[in-house]
């Protein structure tokens, strides 16, 4: 029986529960996933896509079913490249609905067999994202509720360095 793969694209900066939640999810209705961190020229992260990648490595390095890759340019590219036609994103408020029917829309134009699956975000993570984690770490406040340790240690690192 043909593997069903979805990737997983995003900035991950950094990985959260709400991404892992989403991920472990994801591995109930797909066989594998293979996790994208998106190399963007636009958007300056505050970790670096191979330090982004390497956490993701970390939490998941004894799940066989789940990939960590970065991919630089458009996702439809890195997809057709690997021959996926799945992209799993997650929806958390409202807000995140309108953004996402664009992307997905743009993607089936650029790539007509791609679809794109969604998953809603569990109550338990909807509050969180990386931009209010990095916020509240910045100011020094405990973000372990909302990340696991070795991002937690990552993130102190960098901001002493800075
Ligand atoms: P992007 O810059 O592409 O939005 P993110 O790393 O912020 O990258 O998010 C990647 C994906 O993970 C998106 O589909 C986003 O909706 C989803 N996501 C982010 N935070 C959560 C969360 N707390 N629960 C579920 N999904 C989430």
């Amino acid at each position: 029986m043909e593997l069903k793969t979805a990737v997983y694209p995003g900035s991950f900066d950094p990985v959260t529960y709400g991404h892992i939640d989403l991920i472990e999810r994801g591995l109930e209705v797909f066989d594998r996933v293979v996790v994208a961190v998106a190399v963007n020229s636009e958007k300056r992260g505050l970790f670096s896509i191979n330090e982004r990648v390497a956490l993701l490595q970390e939490i998941f390095a004894s799940e066989k079913r789940i990939d960590v890759v970065s991919f630089r340019g458009l996702l439809v590219d890195y997809l057709k490249q690997g021959g996926y036609k799945t992209i799993l994103r997650g929806l958390r408020a409202i807000s995140d609905f309108d953004y996402e029917f664009q992307i997905a829309n743009m993607n089936v134009h650029l790539y007509p067999e791609v679809d794109t699956v969604f998953l809603m975000t569990s109550q338990k993570y909807f509050y969180i994202s990386s931009s209010v984690v990095k916020e509240v770490a910045q100011y020094g406040g405990d973000v372990s509720a909302f990340v696991p340790d070795n991002v937690v240690v990552a993130l102190k690192n960098k901001l002493e360095q800075e």
